[in-house]
């Protein structure tokens, strides 16, 4: 066995934070632990323009200036993704909701399915440090693995510890001046959703400007805590 724990009934985690506060690496982690399926719009997005499909053309200049992709899209985005078959193991949702409309998108979404939402987890961080733990990241380019300049550096520079892959890739909105766009757009329009999920008795919130295992321990814990 690979230690994966498997959850016993589909479960629904929201990963809530600001751009930098590890909501990926975090992700990817429980994904690995529990079998659970990472759903991330960004990336999702970022495939879409890639691909030069309608929504990635739409997206693409919106997304270089740190703004908010419509809801429209991005609800369209993600509904379609939900519904593939390995999503029936329980998703993580990185990224998405960012509005308050994309939550009431979510709850009507989950409704039709006779799904819940397990936990919001609100990963909380200074916002200061958020620009430098943005710019000095960069991820495998073969198989995802997140890696950091200062705080999480591969056993042999420019190796991936995953998968040997040697492509490593930087975010083109990872600039320091469109990452403060995206903090702007992050207070203004997706830290309201905090108490939108406090309202509704699923939230959890954690310090997340710690060491990146003790994070994944604690996190670790509320999903066993909630899908148990
Ligand atoms: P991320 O990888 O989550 O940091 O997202 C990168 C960019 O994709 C964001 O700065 C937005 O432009 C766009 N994006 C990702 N998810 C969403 C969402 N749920 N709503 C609107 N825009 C999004």
């Amino acid at each position: 066995m690979d230690g994966t724990t498997q959850v016993t009934t589909p479960a629904v985690l929201i990963l809530l934070g600001p751009p930098g506060a590890g909501k990926g690496t975090q992700a990817r982690m429980l994904e690995e632990k529990f079998g659970l399926v990472q759903l991330s719009t960004g990336d999702l997005l970022r495939a879409a323009v890639a691909a030069g499909t309608e929504a990635g053309l739409a997206a693409k200049a919106v997304m270089e200036a740190g703004g908010l992709v419509s809801d429209e899209i991005v609800i369209a985005i993600l509904r379609d993704r939900i519904a593939e078959p390995d999503c029936a193991r329980g998703v993580i949702l990185d990224g998405f909701p960012r509005t308050t409309v994309q939550a009431g998108a979510l709850d009507e979404l989950l409704g039709e399915s006779g799904q819940k939402i397990n936990a919001a987890i609100s990963l909380e961080v200074d916002d200061g440090a958020m620009v430098e733990r943005i710019s000095g990241r960069y991820t495998c380019g073969n198989c995802g693995e997140g890696y950091h300049d200062s705080f999480k550096q591969p056993a042999v520079a420019g190796v991936c510890d995953k998968c040997g892959g040697t492509e490593m890739k930087r975010r083109a909105d990872d600039r320091a001046e469109t990452v403060a766009s995206r903090l702007e757009a992050y207070h203004a329009q997706t830290a309201p959703l905090i108490a939108y999920y406090g309202g509704k008795g699923v939230l959890q919130s954690i310090d997340a400007m710690g060491q990146i295992d003790d994070i994944a321990a604690e996190m670790a814990r509320i999903v066993t805590d909630v899908t148990g």
